[in-house]
């Protein structure tokens, strides 16, 4: 691979430097690794100035809202580029939600308007741009959907084959239509998550198939660019706050690394702090966080977001890593606090679906808590869109989740009338 500037994998353990020549997603300490670049050959105010024409771009590569960033990307010919013009989501006044957070200066970020509808495109871009390069015929990964949804696409898109394992049980049904309908072969695993990804590990090793789990590198760097779309969006003032789900802990690990290359190229002058929220079933890095103890695996992760039901996260030191950076705090909240706080996003007219909405209900926990204050400017990150699991919303506004002992607080539930304008006006 072939990059402007001086570009190299690093790992976050030990250290160790590997150069780009060849594929990589563990050093040989079995640390996972960063993609670093010589930030001294870079000059913020030029960037910035460069980041600003490439905005108005109608067309082209560089009109993504991820390659618009290529210096912090990777900084690769634009002829090797694989895109679907990701990014570029709109950054929505959070209205009803807001006020239910208990918050004035409420934003949320829509990843779910990507082109499969999550933020995973932002990774996959960079991701399936490296397995070009790379010459990769085919890629796989695990995924509780999204990424698999995504990959598929990029797959396709790029005339790669996409293999997909997927843990068996419910997967929102939303994602894996996408995956089926985009090509990717479809392997479900009789096991959770964290058997399909490290079956997906050991698979990709031995077969020389690239892997495009969020433990590649290259998915952290793209998804970098939310936090610089964000703040280019805010024309590079600084919210006090970025609220954000936490899964396999990748985007907040992108999240962070991204913040810390502006703030040392003087593109940001203050650290915004990160709040990572988890669902209460799948929350070690909670756990690890509010007991002060050693990383341990959840053994059976459960919640109805999907998308964070993970025990056993890839990225929880680089996670770590910028938490402290940016003296940032981990919560949690219950399946209840998720599907209201749900309720109200897609009330508000905004909507996304069961995992996103731990940044509304996490908000709202901590400005209850007193640690965010209600003047603060906050920024969430609404992860997914809303159709990705339309199960969640019918099931909370009929009221039939109480196996998973969810109430419909908030249900709007359809009425059944006779097809007179009487019966009409004595529904209304
Ligand atoms: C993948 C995903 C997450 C979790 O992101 P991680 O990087 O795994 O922490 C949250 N929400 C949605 C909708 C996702 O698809
Ligand atoms: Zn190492």
């Amino acid at each position: 691979m072939n990059c402007k500037i001086e570009t190299w994998l690093e790992c976050v353990s030990c250290g160790k430097k590997y150069d780009l020549s060849e594929v990589r997603y563990n050093c040989t300490c079995g640390g996972i690794l960063d993609v670093k670049r010589d930030l001294t050959k870079l000059d913020g105010e030029e960037l910035k100035r460069t980041w600003e024409e490439r905005w108005s771009l109608k067309r082209g590569k560089l009109a993504s809202g991820v390659w618009r960033y290529k210096e912090l990307i990777i900084d690769v010919p634009e002829e090797d580029i694989v895109t679907r013009q990701e990014g570029s989501t709109r950054l929505y006044d959070a209205g009803l939600a807001g006020k239910y957070a208990g918050l004035k200066n409420f934003l949320l970020k829509h990843e779910g308007e990507n082109p499969t509808g999550s933020f995973k495109d932002r990774g996959m871009t960079c991701g399936a741009t490296a397995a070009k390069i790379y010459g990769a015929k085919v890629v796989a990964c695990a995924s509780t959907g999204n990424t698999s949804a995504s990959m598929a696409s990029y797959a396709a898109v790029s005339g790669m084959d996409s293999i997909i394992f997927i843990p068996e049980g419910k997967i929102a049904y939303g994602k894996l239509a996408q995956a089926l309908a985009y090509g990717g072969k479809t392997l479900q695993i009789e096991g959770n998550f964290d058997d399909a990804m490290a079956l997906v590990q050991e698979v990709c090793e031995k077969l020389n198939i690239y892997l495009l789990n969020s433990i590649n590198p290259f998915r952290i760097e793209g998804q970098k660019a939310i936090g610089f779309e964000v703040l280019h969006q805010l024309d590079w003032q600084v919210p006090d706050w970025f609220v954000i789900p936490g899964g396999n802990l990748g985007n907040n690990s992108a999240l962070s690394k991204g913040l810390q290359e502006l703030y040392e190229l003087g593109i940001i002058n203050k650290i915004p702090r990160i709040a990572v929220i988890q669902a209460e079933g799948a929350a070690p890095l909670s756990h690890m966080w509010k007991k002060h103890t050693p990383f341990e695996a959840v053994k059976n992760p459960d919640t109805i977001a999907t998308a964070i039901k993970i025990g056993n996260p890839v990225s929880w030191e680089k996670s770590l890593r910028g938490l402290k950076w940016c003296n940032g705090v981990v919560e949690d909240v219950t399946e209840q606090e998720i599907m209201d706080a749900k309720a109200m996003v897609d009330a508000a007219g905004i909507g996304a679906e069961p995992a996103s909405c731990c940044s509304v209900a996490g908000a709202k926990k901590l400005v209850d808590m007193g640690v965010i204050h209600p003047e603060e400017t906050v920024v969430g990150i609404l992860t997914g869109n809303i159709l990705k699991d339309p199960d969640a919303v019918i099931g909370y506004h009929q009221d039939t989740l109480g196996k998973m002992g969810i109430k419909g607080t908030y249900s709007n539930r359809p009425k059944v009338i006779k097809p007179t304008l009487e019966a009409v006006k004595a529904a209304l």
